[in-house]
């Protein structure tokens, strides 16, 4: 049985911990939940957003619509043949808790992805990514239900449409489907660990790690992580609050020459991604306040609610930095956060 309440402060519900009024919130549980949502008046006749863990997401203002916080729970097994396991997880599923049971039975594929913050359902939203590894590489198929029909439907990974954070449900699919569940295949054995990114590697060697393990690796993650990344409990924040720009390798090659520290990474396509955050900090921006808000001390590329900030107030900053990035670099940002 649904209860749609009326005013909801989301500050609770969005980690930037913006405070913002829903006029409507429902938590679902289960689809047949949902389908009752459809038949409602409120459901028929309001705009919706659908939230998880709200790590994604920035408030500019109030939501005058109907929130509906997806709570759908469950982890099973679907299949399992001698190397793999598939393994359906419900939308509502903490991602984190789930990668912390995938790597307690030793199955491999998400340890890289360890401590990233909000719900299973999201993963799929922006195709998830840390540390070299993305969900779309184990996201057998989504299964969400139409919101013009009430319908089930699956799609395959193909159908995803997955890229660099994006995927189909940001796109063609934005707002037409909430994802119930998600079917991954992870490896039994034979894993395939990555473990050249980043400061994997180092941290490894720390624990004295000699041979990686699917244990290991997502020990290695959470150590780096908690360091580096403002927790939200304390701070406000959602993460990389825009993408690494991939631009032409010409244009790559012509910012070098002018500025040879200028890291770069080439991409499938021939192209050039360059942090965000390098950027960002070459324009002087790290650790640096504009009034409630600021941008995070170790982490440029993290915007951060330094004190009660309003979304308005974070999004000013986060043009001003578009902006300035723009005018020095001749690259434009484009954000990665969701913002309503
Ligand atoms: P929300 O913020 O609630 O929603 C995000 C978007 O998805 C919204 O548009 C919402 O409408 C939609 N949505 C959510 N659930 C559903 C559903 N079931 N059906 C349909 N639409 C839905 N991201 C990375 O990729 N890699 C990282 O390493 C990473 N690190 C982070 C670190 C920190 C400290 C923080 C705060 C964030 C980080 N993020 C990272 C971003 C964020 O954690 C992910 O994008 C996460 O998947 C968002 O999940 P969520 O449940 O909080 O989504
Ligand atoms: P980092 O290790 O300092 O690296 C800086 C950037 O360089 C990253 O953004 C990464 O791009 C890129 N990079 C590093 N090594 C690379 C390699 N070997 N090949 C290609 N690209 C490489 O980054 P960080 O800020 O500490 O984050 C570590 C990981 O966690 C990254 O994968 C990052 O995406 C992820 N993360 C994501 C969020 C988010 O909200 N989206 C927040 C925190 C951390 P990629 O970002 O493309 O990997």
């Amino acid at each position: 049985m649904i209860s749609i309440r009326e005013q909801v402060d989301l500050k609770p519900f969005n980690t930037f911990g913006i405070a913002a009024n829903a006029r409507y919130f429902v938590t679902i549980t289960s689809t047949d939940e949902l389908r009752e949502l459809m038949t409602t008046d409120i459901f028929k006749t309001t705009p919706h957003l659908i939230i998880g863990g709200g790590s994604n997401l920035l408030l500019t203002r109030d939501a005058d619509c109907l929130v509906i916080q997806v709570a759908i729970k469950g982890i099973e097994p679907v299949h399992e043949d001698d190397t793999t396991v598939t393994v359906r997880a419900g939308a509502g599923e903490v991602w984190h808790d789930f990668v912390m049971h995938c790597v307690a039975r030793n199955w491999g594929g998400v340890e890289n992805l360890s401590l990233i913050p909000g719900t299973v359902g999201a993963a799929p939203m922006q195709n998830i990514g840390a540390y070299g590894v993305e969900v779309r590489e184990v996201i057998n198929t989504v299964e969400g239900i139409d919101l013009s029909t009430g319908e089930l439907r699956t799609f395959s990974n193909e159908q995803c449409e997955f890229g660099y954070r994006e995927s189909i449900f940001k796109h063609a699919m934005k707002g037409k489907i909430f994802i119930s569940s998600i079917t991954l295949t992870l490896t039994k054995k034979n894993h395939n660990f990555t473990t050249s990114y980043g400061a994997i590697q180092e941290t490894l060697q720390h624990m004295g790690v000699t041979f990686p393990t699917i244990q290991t690796i997502s020990e290695a993650v959470i150590r780096i992580r908690s360091q580096k990344l403002p927790d939200p409990r304390l701070l406000g924040n959602a993460g990389s609050f825009f993408k690494n720009p991939t631009i032409a390798e010409e244009q790559y090659e012509t910012l070098k020459s002018e500025y040879a520290s200028m890291p770069g990474y080439k991409t499938e396509n021939q192209e050039v991604k360059i942090p965000a955050a390098w950027l960002i900090e070459q324009c002087g921006w790290k650790g640096k306040r504009v009034g409630r808000a600021g941008v995070h001390a170790f982490q440029p590329l993290v915007l951060v609610n330094a004190d009660n900030a309003t979304g308005e107030e974070i999004w000013s900053l986060a043009m001003n930095i578009q902006a300035s990035v723009k005018e020095k670099f001749g690259v434009t940002l484009q954000p990665e956060v969701n913002v309503f």
